[in-house]
């Protein structure tokens, strides 16, 4: 069994994160992505192993003694967090003890049609769902989800959820090449996307061992890929893949045409745009030619 929590982690997007494994003991999940970095593992529709409510937060609280200072308490899982039976249970008891300290959960979305789940993710103050395909054909080949789950559900139930949530909504894509990179694929997401309008989508790849034979795409194809999106949708491109890339020269008028195809991140910005060209963006936002936009937390460059 591995540990009830885990971190702090770091990252750009959540600052300083604790996280919280609901399912130490094994991978219980509604779905067996192709990607997924734990073991292949059947697919179960409610958890087998059930940690209690007591032991989490006996955890919790030991480790926020030793890191008082985290931004946010991270719900998670060696599977699906929401197949938890006592999540929103556990949220109260969170509630009770969290302070200023935000909390997330990283779900798959497989259950968001389901009433209680959605009354569940409303006491969060942050919720990622992730949404690979927007074909059920996609959904069964990529995501190999347990048999019940429905796609167009899905898509249902996140605009149900939507619609009631006030806090920051993220939709987390994860390409897997020859998968969801079509662009039949892409535009059905983009549709669905521009209806649902999250706070952010964060577009990225394969970045640890999968469990089965998947390849990840490059960062280029990645970028591409962000292009067949709306430009108006606010996406951020999560890859660490991005070293691999050599910074080029471009003009005024080449960066003034790249951002109104896809806002960029200042991470995009670094790794696409050489030294010169970094200094061309900054003066076209002087010139107000570009601007800086914020999205829950991450800076976007985009034209004025
Ligand atoms: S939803 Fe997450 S834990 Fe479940 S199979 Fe997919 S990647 Fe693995």
């Amino acid at each position: 069994m591995s540990s009830i929590i885990f971190g702090p982690v770091y990252s750009r997007r959540f600052g300083k994160s604790l996280g919280i494994d609901l399912s130490p003991s094994r991978k219980q999940c509604n779905f067996d992505c192709l990607y997924c970095e734990l073991e292949p593992a059947n697919t179960m529709d409610h958890y087998e192993d059930v940690i209690s409510v007591y032991e989490v937060m006996e955890a919790l609280k030991k480790a926020l003694k030793e890191h008082p200072d985290v931004d946010f308490i991270t719900l998670t899982a060696n599977g699906e967090p929401t197949l938890y039976p006592h999540l929103s249970e556990l949220i109260d008891a969170i509630d009770q003890i969290k302070g200023e300290i935000k909390t997330l959960i990283l779900s798959n979305a497989g259950t968001i049609d389901d009433p209680k789940v959605q009354e569940t993710l409303l006491k969060l103050d942050e919720v990622k769902l992730s949404l690979d395909c927007a074909t059920q054909s996609c959904l069964k080949k990529l995501d190999r989800a347990h048999p019940g789950i429905d796609v167009e559900k899905i898509k249902a139930g996140m605009l149900a959820f939507k619609s009631k949530y006030h806090g920051p909504l993220v939709v987390e894509i994860l390409v897997v090449k020859t998968l969801n990179d079509r662009p039949e694929e892409i535009a059905r997401l983009n549709e669905y996307l521009l209806k649902l309008q999250p706070t952010r989508i964060d577009l990225g790849t394969i970045d640890r061992p999968p469990a089965y034979d998947v390849k990840p795409v490059s960062y280029e194809e990645l970028l591409a890929v962000s292009k067949l999106f709306d430009a108006s949708l606010p996406l951020y491109i999560v890859s660490r893949k991005k070293s691999e890339v050599r910074a080029s020269s471009y003009t005024d008028q080449e960066i003034v045409e790249t951002l109104a195809m896809r806002p960029l991140s200042p991470d995009d910005i670094e790794v696409l745009f050489d030294n010169e060209s970094q200094k061309r963006v900054e003066k076209l936002i002087k010139e107000g030619k570009l601007q800086v936009i914020e999205s829950n937390g991450v800076k976007f460059y985009k034209n004025a």
